[in-house]
């Protein structure tokens, strides 16, 4: 190997090394702090693959199941993107199953120029490596672009083998991402759950209360379906579950995506409203009961009607979760005692 060669090779490994140990100290720092923040890897993974294959840029994207997008994780060199499932030379190689390089992406019938027409961006060559899950399920792809030592762009085979061991390690770090997010989810209807809830008061709605200056006020409604036991009595279990996932789809279509809803249990949910009042919760309350008492379920033929009772209160700093959710909570119980289908808020 000539000298020059030599010292490539070596300021290349040192390179991995500086970053793999990045990556080392990263997942300590995560852990101790109770808070695992995935992009931040994912960046790094991101920066790894542009070192092992020299790439201008690297992106990190992740299949969403539930939007069924691709979403860009972590991106070296641009914002974030979003794209649909299926499109784009990644939706190609992801469909596939196999990586794909192009040196040539002005006239690859499947690259999407639409970011280089807005930013000026020149793209010479691409490589995108799909991401598998343990089962050998993809869940996500690598993307290098402009190979910068190579006038002929990359090589499938040579830079598709360099690029293995981080594909893989990624492929871990999104699974147990999904996984993480999987845990904090209900399945039934899509909501956000009880373990959920509580790591995002963690995170975000108990930071805002402790806020200093900007608007600190957080509100919350609970809220629980009136005689939903007669539901399952009267049309079955299934036809219960149904009625939980319409009330689940008017609680998140009428807040705003900055506001949090979850499946507290059974047939009871949270609503958390950043920004709002007390009185402001008591309002976009008596707008969603309305909006269930006039809807109808339909279950196989079967138009079903419900009713909601709810209890709304404005989170305290001085008090914990369990504190806050408790106030809710009783005048939830006095809605139920008072007659149901009504708002409390003092
Ligand atoms: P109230 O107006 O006092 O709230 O009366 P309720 O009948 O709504 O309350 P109760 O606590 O007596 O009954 C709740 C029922 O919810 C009992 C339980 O079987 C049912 N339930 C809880 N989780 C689910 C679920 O996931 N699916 C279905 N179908 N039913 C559920
Ligand atoms: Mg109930
Ligand atoms: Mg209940």
């Amino acid at each position: 190997m000539a000298a020059g060669e030599q010292s490539k090779s070596e300021l290349l490994l040192e390179r991995i090394f500086d970053i793999t140990h990045e990556l080392y100290e990263e997942m300590g720092k995560a852990g101790s702090q109770g808070n695992f923040n995935h992009f931040k890897l994912f960046g790094l993974f991101a920066e790894l693959g542009r070192a092992l294959v020299n790439a201008d840029r690297c992106s990190f994207w992740k299949w969403d199941r539930r939007s069924h997008q691709l979403v860009t994780n972590a991106a070296v060199g641009t914002g974030q993107i979003v794209i649909d499932e299926g499109s784009g030379l990644v939706g190609r190689a992801l469909r596939e199953m196999t990586p794909i390089v192009t040196n040539d992406p002005y006239n690859h019938p499947d690259f999407n120029s639409s970011v280089d027409k807005k930013t000026g961006y020149v793209t010479k060559s691409i490589l995108v490596m799909p991401v598998s899950n343990c089962k050998g399920e993809i869940i996500g792809a690598y993307q290098a672009i402009n190979k910068l030592d190579s006038e002929t762009g990359f090589d499938l085979e040579a830079d598709s083998r360099r690029l293995s061991l981080a594909t893989f390690i990624c492929g871990i770090t999104l699974e147990s991402d999904m996984f993480l997010d999987d845990s904090e989810r209900d399945k039934l209807t899509d909501l956000k759950n009880r373990v959920g809830f509580h790591n995002d008061y963690r995170l975000k709605w108990g930071k805002i209360l402790n806020r200093k200056g900007d608007d600190k006020r957080v509100s919350i409604i609970m809220c629980d379906i009136d005689f939903f036991k007669k539901v399952n009595d009267t049309y079955g279990h299934n036809a219960g579950d149904a009625m939980l996932k319409h009330v689940a789809g008017i609680l998140t279509a009428s807040i705003r995506e900055s506001d949090g809803a979850y499946r507290w249990g059974g047939e009871e949910f949270i609503l958390i409203i950043p920004g709002s009042n007390i009185q402001g919760a008591a309002d976009i309350a008596e707008r969603i009961r309305r909006n269930i008492m006039t809807s109808v379920c339909s279950f196989e033929g079967t138009d079903i009607k419900a009713t909601m009772s709810f209890g709304c209160a404005e989170l305290s700093p001085e008090l914990d979760a369990e504190e806050n959710i408790k106030i809710a909570d009783e005048r939830l119980y006095r809605a139920k005692e008072g007659g149901r289908n009504r708002v409390i808020w003092k």
